[in-house]
């Protein structure tokens, strides 16, 4: 049994101040434990990076009925799923009458920011602009970090480090981040007025739209662009996969420049100003290369655990970070009021899991392999979808042609493998 100390400078210590983090820590502290959390950052929120739509029913979960006062952007109540070539686009456009709250377009560093402060005033510290660079390890067991010289001990500590757990590594707790784990994201913030947003998106009373999209803003290969409207910007970008990108050699910054430009999408966003712009990898892995979720003192937790789901028409990291990091607070929470932070009482932490994430991960196991090797999807379907639509829709004092023929003959190039139908039927079958 491992034992808490009374030594310790913290009954916990966290390690990252984003959503998983802090969820970790806000359940702990109302639990009435002492936490820590060690930010890198300038302040909790000044490093987190997202495209930007929650799915909220983890911060609902983390916060009860105060997940309202948390500060949202848009409610989502207009799907859209676009197919595109170079210059046109189709697009399957779905407006529901009653999204119940069930997700918002969110800006992560003013969210992160409030969700710190609601830490705070539950009882967790918080040290912003510090690196934590090490472990504290006795007897193969997590006592502490290290900030360069500094020590901290602690009876427990949670990694909450993002998508990169450097810290994590070295102590040879997770394996490296491999090149096949991770796809590249790409997204530019622009700044409109509220009136305009909603003009350009014909929407009102604070509702917004998703957009998903896949085809030539990719140049073809696995990947896709995301565009989602704030109360006065919009979020617009990629993500593409690194490794069939880097097969192909083409300049990421390029292409996400030729997003913008794009007849169909660059309308959104003309004449907002820029006003933020990065790149940050994003979580592609499966749940049969997830690293140990847990050890002696120990716990990892959102996307330093590997806790993301691309499907291609949703990227959920955001609510499994809020879900991971609750669990892991309680367990942890759990454990240090029975005076045992050994593996073996930790373990609870990922039966929990197996209920949630996990699950969700285990069923779309299949899906990003068939995505990366289904290079019709990026291509061909696109570039057919927006041909049946210019077919059905072009008069021009030609004879008529009856929607049967049009439809047969996009039928007709659809690639005829008796291969491609079984790859088709077995994609949907994983997402
Ligand atoms: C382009 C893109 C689009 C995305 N779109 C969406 C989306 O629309 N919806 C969605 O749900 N998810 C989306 N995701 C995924 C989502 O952003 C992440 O899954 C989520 O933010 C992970 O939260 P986290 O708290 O685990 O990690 P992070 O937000 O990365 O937080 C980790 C924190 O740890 C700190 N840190 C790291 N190392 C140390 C250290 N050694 N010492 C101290 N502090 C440290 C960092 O500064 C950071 O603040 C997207 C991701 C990308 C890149």
């Amino acid at each position: 049994m491992t034992t808490v100390d009374e030594e310790d400078a913290f009954e916990a210590i966290v390690i990252g101040g984003g959503l998983a983090g802090l969820s970790a820590a806000y359940r702990l502290a109302q639990a009435g434990r002492s936490v820590l959390v060690v930010e890198r950052g300038a302040s909790c929120g000044a490093k987190t990076f997202t495209g930007g739509r929650l799915y909220t029913y983890s911060l609902r979960e983390l916060l009860g009925e105060r997940w309202r006062e948390a500060p949202l952007q848009r409610e989502i109540d207009r799907e859209v799923i676009s197919m595109l070539t170079d210059t046109e686009a189709m697009n399957v456009d779905t407006t529901f009458a009653d999204p119940a709250g069930r997700s918002y377009s969110v800006l992560s560093t003013p969210l992160v920011a409030w969700l710190a402060e609601q830490c705070e005033q539950a009882g967790a510290e918080i040290i912003p602009g510090a690196t934590v660079t090490g472990l504290v390890i006795r007897d193969g067991v997590v006592r502490g970090v290290r900030m360069g010289d500094e020590e901290l001990t602690s009876a427990l500590v949670i990694d909450a480090e993002g998508i990169n757990p450097l810290v994590f590594e070295r102590a040879g707790l997770v394996r490296r981040l491999a090149r096949e784990d991770v796809a590249v994201g790409v997204k530019y913030l622009f700044k409109l007025t509220e009136e305009e947003v909603d003009r350009r998106f014909t929407t009102s009373d604070r509702r917004g739209t998703a957009m998903l999209g896949m085809g030539a803003v990719t140049k073809g290969l696995f990947g896709g662009l995301f565009l989602y409207t704030n109360i006065d910007s919009v979020s617009l970008g990629l993500v593409v996969d690194s490794d069939s990108w880097r097969e192909h050699g083409h300049s990421l910054v390029q292409t996400a420049e030729d997003l913008r430009q794009h007849p169909a999408v660059g309308r959104y966003v003309a004449g907002g100003e820029l006003v933020e712009y990065g790149a940050h990898l994003v979580y592609e892995g499966n749940v049969d290369t997830l690293p140990q979720l847990f050890g002696d003192g120990w716990l990892i937790a959102g996307d330093a655990a590997g806790f993301c789901i691309n499907r291609g028409f949703t990227i959920r990291g955001m609510d499994y970070a809020i879900a991971s990091g609750i669990a892991a607070g309680e367990t942890a929470a759990a454990a240090l009021a029975a005076g045992d932070v050994s593996a073996t009482r930790l373990s609870a932490y990922k039966a929990r899991l197996e209920g949630g994430v996990l699950a969700d991960m285990a069923k779309v196991r299949g899906a990003h392999h068939w995505m990366a090797h289904t290079p019709d999807l990026f291509s061909t379907y696109p570039a057919l979808a927006v041909g049946l639509m210019r077919d059905m829709f072009t008069v021009d004092g030609g004879p008529l042609v009856p929607v049967r023929s049009t439809l047969t003959g996009t039928v007709k190039k659809v690639p005829k493998k008796l291969s491609t139908a079984l790859n088709l039927v077995k994609g949907v079958r994983s997402l």
